[in-house]
C-alpha cells in the first residue's frame, strides 16, 4: 500500500505540484496522465526522493515519512522501497547489461557476487535479454536498453516500480517489446505507477488511472470509467485532444 497525501513541490516561485493526495494498493497499475508540464514527472520523482518534496507524507507499505522533517536515514529507507524505471534509461555505459542490473545487487544490497549474479541473468532472460548479457548499452537497442533498465528495477525487489514515460524515447517500432515486458510484469502482481502517453496501453494494464492537469488531479479512476465517460471538462478536453 503506498499514501500519499498532500504532495507540494515549487520549482522557485513555480508551484509544480499543488497537494497530491494517492493511494495505491498493493498489486495495482497506477497510470498517470497529463498533458505536457502538469507534474506527472515530479510526482514520480517526488516518490522516490529524487525531488524533495516541500509538503505533505509519503507512506510505502510499513514506512511513512513527513516529508518536511524526513531526514538521511527516512529518504534512504523510503528510497529502497522503490525503483525507477527512466525515460532515457540511465544505464551505466560502461558497464555490460549484466553489470548493470548487478550493480544495485552488490552495492545497495550488499549480496554475495555469485547470488546476485545468478539473479541478474535470470531477471535477463525473463525480459527477453538472456543473450545480451555481455552486451554494452552501446550495442543493445533502445528497447532493450530499457528492457535492461527495467530488470535492473525488479532485481531490487522493491515494493513498486516507478516507470517515467517509459517508451517515449524509443522508435515507434520499438514501444511493443517494451511494453509487452511491463505487460508481463503487471500480470505477477507487482504494484507499479507508470507516467505514459500510451493510451492503449493505459487503458489495457492499468487498474486505476489518474489524470493530471496544472499540478493537480483533476480526475482518477479504473481505466474503463474514465476514458469512455470523463467526469471532468478538463479531461474531456484532453482525451479528445490526444484520440
Ligand atoms: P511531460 O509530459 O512533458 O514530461 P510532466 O507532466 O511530466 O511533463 P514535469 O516534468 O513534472 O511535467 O514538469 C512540471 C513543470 O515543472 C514544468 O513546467 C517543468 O518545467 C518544471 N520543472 C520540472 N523539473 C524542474 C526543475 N528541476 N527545475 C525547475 N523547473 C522544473
Amino acid at each position: 500500500m503506498i499514501a500519499i497525501s498532500n504532495i507540494t513541490k515549487s520549482f522557485g516561485r513555480h508551484q509544480v505540484l499543488k497537494g497530491i493526495d494517492l493511494s495505491v494498493s498493493t498489486g495495482e497499475v497506477v497510470a498517470i496522465l497529463g498533458p505536457s508540464g502538469s507534474g506527472k514527472t515530479t510526482l514520480l520523482r517526488c516518490l522516490n526522493y529524487l525531488e524533495r518534496p516541500d509538503n505533505g507524507s509519503i507512506a510505502i507499505g510499513d514506512f511513512a515519512v513527513d516529508c518536511k522533517r524526513a531526514g538521511k536515514k527516512d529518504i534512504l529507507r523510503l528510497r529502497r522501497k522503490s525503483a525507477m524505471v527512466f525515460q532515457q534509461y540511465n544505464l551505466f555505459k560502461h558497464k555490460t547489461a549484466l553489470e548493470n542490473v548487478m550493480e544495485g545487487l552488490l552495492v545497495v544490497q550488499k549480496q554475495p557476487k555469485e547470488e546476485a549474479k545468478a539473479r541478474s541473468i535470470a531477471l535477463l532472460s525473463k525480459v527477453g535479454l538472456g543473450s545480451k548479457l555481455d552486451a554494452y548499452p552501446s550495442e543493445l537497442s533502445g528497447g532493450q536498453q530499457q528492457r535492461v533498465g527495467i530488470a535492473r528495477a525488479l532485481a531490487l525487489n522493491p515494493e513498486v516500480i516507478l516507470f517515467d514515460e517509459p517508451t517515449s524515447a524509443l522508435d515507434p517500432e520499438l514501444v511493443g517489446e517494451v511494453l509487452a515486458v511491463i505487460r508481463s510484469i503487471a500480470k505477477e502482481g507487482i504494484t507499479m505507477i507508470i507516467v505514459t502517453h500510451e493510451m492503449g496501453f493505459a487503458q489495457d494494464v492499468a487498474s486505476h488511472v489518474v489524470f493530471m492537469d496544472g499540478g493537480v488531479i483533476v480526475e482518477q479512476g479504473k481505466p474503463s470509467e474514465l476514458f469512455r465517460a470523463p467526469k471532468e471538462e478538463r479531461t474531456k478536453q484532453f482525451l479528445n485532444r490526444i484520440r
